[in-house]
Order: structure tokens, then sequence, then C-alpha cells
């Protein structure tokens, strides 16, 4: 009998533009970290739908805080207030710290508005000529245009021309580099702490901290992207905590949703006013269904105990990969970890790991692991047990 799979990957190349490029698995239903093909194969899932999924597959908080919302109010534009929104904006400011936050719907999204609002502030302050933004190299920021611009890889600075001005790429670690490309012009400095699709490349702490300092005292603002590295995924609320810095904004956006599209931006009270009624904005930003389901995961996220074991599960998952005599080493930290391989490519070891029934990512040369913070002991073993079995 023909497999259900076979027929939905062939009308998907029949009917969808050919951007991805996807394993040969069509999911239809998960709970937590497990979740079953539309032939009823189960998957182990270690990539919560690239650092998404925050709280897993239809979680009974979540589906019943989205499900509750929907049937009540789906939709507003952003004429007026609403509830949920107000809600979420309230725990944001308050479990972080900031002063402000900015509704928008995808990562990308989040990096533009933080870069008008560092180009706005730089403008209101300096004048037009001041709006460069350092970022580095092999950085990971987005696919719009100015975000493919603020990416700091080559392949990406293709095809799509022109692209937006105004970007310039330190090397990561080197503060020398970051501090000669500094000129009048620059106006803020953008990195990933731990550079996700770049390979998981954690940043040295030293250097996020000479390069905060740098940025206060030559007043340029300081961008964090944590659209991956936010809301608990390092076991921090957000990675900035790991490494005691205070950027001016932070963008998060992935796992704020746990599977609905939202991005926010964080503003720190110096640049909170810089963007006035009519300078941004957005249709769906804010939208209350995201909103509700984003106050679900940031009760439940920013809950210590929570955050405790997100560390504790991905030092326990850490440790076990270590064992396994292919691997080379895991960089990261918490539930973002990436597996250097010694022999084998990354790319035919996760296809190898999808074929047996464990869904895994690729950052460049390394497995990569984005599993649900929530998944169990239980679900980690069964993973586990078919890497081992896969890169035996
Ligand atoms: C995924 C990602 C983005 C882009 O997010 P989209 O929602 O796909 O637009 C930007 N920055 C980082 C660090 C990311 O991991």
């Amino acid at each position: 009998m023909e497999k259900l799979s076979a027929t939905y990957e062939q009308q998907d190349k029949e009917y969808i533009v050919g951007a991805y490029g996807r394993f040969d698995v069509v999911l239809e239903k998960g709970k937590n970290a497990t979740c079953w093909d539309v032939d009823g194969r189960e998957y182990i899932d270690f990539t919560s739908g690239i650092g998404v999924n925050s709280l897993g597959y239809a979680d009974e908080g979540w589906a019943r805080a989205v499900a509750e919302q929907a049937a009540k109010l789906q939709h507003t534009s952003n004429l007026y207030y609403t509830k949920p929104g107000v809600e979420l904006a309230k725990m944001l400011c308050e479990k972080t710290g900031y002063d402000k936050v900015f509704f928008v719907n995808s990562g990308a999204e989040a990096n533009e508005c933080a870069i008008k609002a560092a180009r706005k502030y730089s403008f209101d302050r300096y004048g037009k000529e001041r709006t460069e933004i350092i970022t580095l190299q092999n950085s990971f920021h987005g696919r719009t245009v100015t975000t493919l611009a603020a990416t700091g890889q080559d392949s990406f600075h293709n095809f799509f021309f022109p692209f937006t001005e105004g970007f310039r790429y330190a090397k990561a670690n080197d503060l020398e580099d970051l501090t000669s490309k500094i000129t009048e012009n620059t106006c803020a400095v953008m990195m990933e702490l731990i550079q996700g699709e770049g390979g998981v490349m954690p940043l040295e702490k030293e250097f996020v901290k000479a390069a905060a300092k740098l940025c206060k005292e030559r007043d340029l603002l300081l961008i964090v992207d944590e659209v991956q590295t936010g809301v608990g995924r390092t076991g921090k609320l957000l990675a900035s905590e790991l490494f005691d810095i205070t950027p001016d904004l932070v963008t998060l956006a992935k796992g704020l949703g746990s599977g609905l599209p939202i991005g926010a931006v964080l503003f720190q009270k110096n640049v909170a006013g810089v963007l006035g009624p009519g300078q941004h904005g957005t249709t769906f930003g804010g939208n209350p269904v995201a909103c509700a389901g984003g106050c679900e995961v940031l009760r439940r996220v920013s809950e210590p105990a929570f955050l405790k074991e997100v560390q504790e599960k991905g030092a326990y998952l850490k440790a076990k990969i270590e064992e396994i005599p292919e691997v080379e080493g895991v960089d990261g930290t918490g539930m973002m970890l990436g597996i250097r391989l010694k022999t084998k490519t990354s790319g035919e070891a996760a296809k190898a790991c999808v074929a047996n029934g464990l869904l895994i990512l690729t950052a460049k040369q390394k497995l990569r692991l984005l599993p649900p913070l929530t998944i169990t002991y239980e679900e980690i073993d069964k993973g586990l047990e078919i890497l081992k079995k896969t890169l035996a």
C-alpha cells in the first residue's frame, strides 16, 4: 500500500515554492517531545520546530490559552488595546527588567525593528550620517533584505541585490577588530551571544563584556539578537544573563510563542521613547491569540525551578553525548547544543537519525539540538539511544 507521506511530499513539491530542503517526513501530531507522521511512525523530537515549541507539542495549558482566546477575540489591529498584549508586555518587562516592548511576528522583523530603533536613536541625537551597524562574522539575523545585510556571512549576500547599506562585519571574540570597525558614523553593534545558525558558537564572555563597555563609552546601542537563545533556551530567561550584560535592545521570537508567530523587541529606558506614533508598525504584531500563548509560555518558563531543570537536562544531554565514540565534543549550553562529529558529515548524520526515528538539526558542520524545554528524561533517553545507534 502506498504511504500517505509520499502523497503529501509529492503534492508539496507540486504546489509549494521549492525554497526548503525538507526531510522525508510528514508530521501529523505530537505530544511534548514525541511526534507521529501521517503513517503512524513515531519520532523523538530534538528540534522543537527549530527552537520554537518551548513547551513541546500540544501542551495542554498552552493549547487552552490559545483556544480560549481564539474563541473570544482573535485580532483587533493595533488601533485598539487588548488584554493579552498588555499582559505579555508587562510580564516581559517585569521578568527581564526592560522598560518597554514592541511586538512583531518573527525574528527577522524583531531585528528590523531593533535596527530601525537604533538608527532613529542615533538620528535624533547625531543627525542622519551616523547610521552604521557593526555585526559579527558568521552571524545570522534573518531573511529580509536588511537582516540578510546584517548577517555576517558572504553566502547570504547573493542574488537579491542591492542589499541595505550600512553594515560592517567584525571578527567574533576580537575586540581589536571590533574597535577598528567603529567610525564616527557607527550607531550600533549587533550580535548573537551564541551564534545559532553559524554552528552553535558561544562568544567569549570577556569579549562580550568588553564590547558592551565599548558601546556604553561611545554611545553605540548594543543590540543582542536572542531570537534563538532567548526565553529559557540556555537555562536563563535571557542568555544576556549568562554574559553579565544589559543590552539596550534585545530581540526575541522563536520560543516566545511556543508555535504561534510572535516576536518582540525589548527596549531599555534610554531607547524606549525613540519610536513615536506612525514611525513603525505591523498589522499582526501583538496579535491577542499569539500573546495569550506567549503569556502561558513566559509564566511557565520564567519559573526558577523550570529554568534550573533546563540547565540540568542540558548538562545531562551533553554528558551523555560526549560518551559517544563518534563525538568529538559538544558546544552550547542548556537546551541549545551543537555536536562536533569525528568522521561523519552533519547532513548525513541528521538524515540517518531521522530514518531511525530521531528529529535532529544541523548547523554548519555540527548536529544541533534544540529540544522542547519540557522534554522528559524518558524522551531524552529514547532520543540518545537512537543517536548512539545511528552514530555507531
Ligand atoms: C531564526 C533566527 C532569526 C530569524 O527568525 P525568523 O523568525 O525566521 O525571521 C534571526 N536571528 C536568529 C539568531 C535566529 O536564530
